[in-house]
């Protein structure tokens, strides 16, 4: 709670937010539940759900049984109140998501649409932001903004991007797109948008690594809910950790990284670049995908037992690979824990919540994040 030094604005905003995000965390709850838990007086607590609900921010949502006397209402956040809009821009795709406060999907589009470093391209990212908010039906004003997150190394305050292979985007900036996007924009890290998306569901999760298994393989580390960026903005870039000494030749030019071995691409290219197809051959025994499949085990397992060593929390499993292993989870559990000094299961190992669009998803929810840091 505040300190009587705090003056009486300071004081009623901090007490405005806390209950909001208790809201937030919380199902439906009561006027007196929320007083006696957030340790704030009733008087308190019914003015600012008052000024919380002429803002749409909060709502009522029914009456709870009473034991006797007048039932008690039942108070929650507004999940419609807000939404943000989120890119995933790849090397030959777009993916756009509209999500509400709560980052549930509301509408979800893919589009191929090569990245080229031009004026043309960033107009027409622009337009089709408009065009998708359009079909939305959604007021502009409840907008929160535009996440956009790219497959690149952002600067410090990720205005720009200061390495970037994947794309041809070094040295890019915000800039570019915030020309043709009438919102605020925030860029993200592919990888991390994915991981925060992942952690947004978990709820109770402090600690986390996120493994990315896209046609590039990263990830990101979350300590304390928080995303670990490194000393140059460089963390959780997992693909790049060698694992065969002299071993196949990555696209960053080193040999023996993991993207080499656990990228998504070392299974679609069996099947013209479809994972989809890839999953549904496997299923049926084919060759060689079946193959494929055991090598690329090898690889991952012993991925995600370094993982597993160097950071001793979860570790989840994402991208266009991690969304088909619901099937396969219990035998790579299997596989880690023989791999595994100190523990018989794999039970840290998980598979993603977000099947879909987690990157564009979390790239979104760093407007959200903003937002209810902010009420
Ligand atoms: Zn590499």
């Amino acid at each position: 709670m505040a300190t009587k030094r705090a003056n009486s604005i300071e004081v009623k905003k901090i007490n405005r937010n806390a209950i909001y995000k208790f809201l937030y965390k919380h199902d439906p709850i009561s006027i007196q539940e929320i007083a006696y838990t957030l340790n704030m007086s009733l008087p308190t607590v019914t003015q600012n759900i008052k000024e919380l609900q002429e803002r749409d921010l909060v709502i009522e949502t029914g009456l709870f049984e009473s034991t006797g006397g007048r039932k008690a209402k039942a108070i929650a956040y507004n999940s419609a109140a807000k939404f943000a809009v989120g890119l995933d821009i790849t090397r030959n795709h777009i993916g756009i998501v509209l999500i509400d406060l709560s980052g549930k999907v509301i509408k979800n589009e893919r589009k191929q649409y090569p990245f080229v470093n031009s004026k043309e391209y960033f107009e027409g990212v622009g337009n089709l932001v408009k065009h998708f908010i359009d079909d939305c039906k959604i007021e502009s004003s409840k907008i929160l903004g535009v996440g956009i997150a790219l497959p690149a190394i952002l600067s410090d305050d990720k205005q720009t991007v200061s390495y970037a292979t994947v794309i041809d985007f070094k040295g890019g900036s915000v800039k570019s797109f915030s020309e043709f996007i009438p919102y605020p924009c925030i860029l993200s890290n592919d990888a991390n948008a994915a991981g925060l998306a992942e952690l947004w569901v978990e709820g109770n999760i402090q600690n986390v690594v996120y493994l990315s298994l896209n046609n590039s393989v990263g990830g990101a580390i979350i300590i304390g809910k928080n995303i670990y960026t490194g000393e140059n903005q460089r963390s959780g870039e997992f693909g790049h950790m060698t694992i065969v000494p002299d071993g196949r030749t990555c696209y960053c030019g080193q040999k023996g990284c993991v993207d080499a071995y656990c990228s998504a691409k070392v299974l679609s290219d069996s099947t013209n670049g479809s994972i989809a197809e890839f999953f549904r051959l496997l299923r049926l025994n084919s060759e060689p995908q079946k193959a494929l499949w055991e090598e690329y085990l090898k690889h991952l397992v012993v991925t995600i037992n370094n993982l597993r060593m160097l950071y001793d929390c979860n570790v989840i499993l994402g991208g266009y690979v991690g969304a088909y292993l619901d099937e396969y989870i219990e035998h790579i559990r299997e596989l880690v824990s023989k791999r595994n000094t100190f523990e018989v299961d794999g039970t840290y190992l998980h598979v993603c919540k977000y099947k879909l669009e987690a990157t564009a998803v979390g790239a979104a929810l760093q407007h959200v994040e903003n937002f209810i840091n902010n009420v």
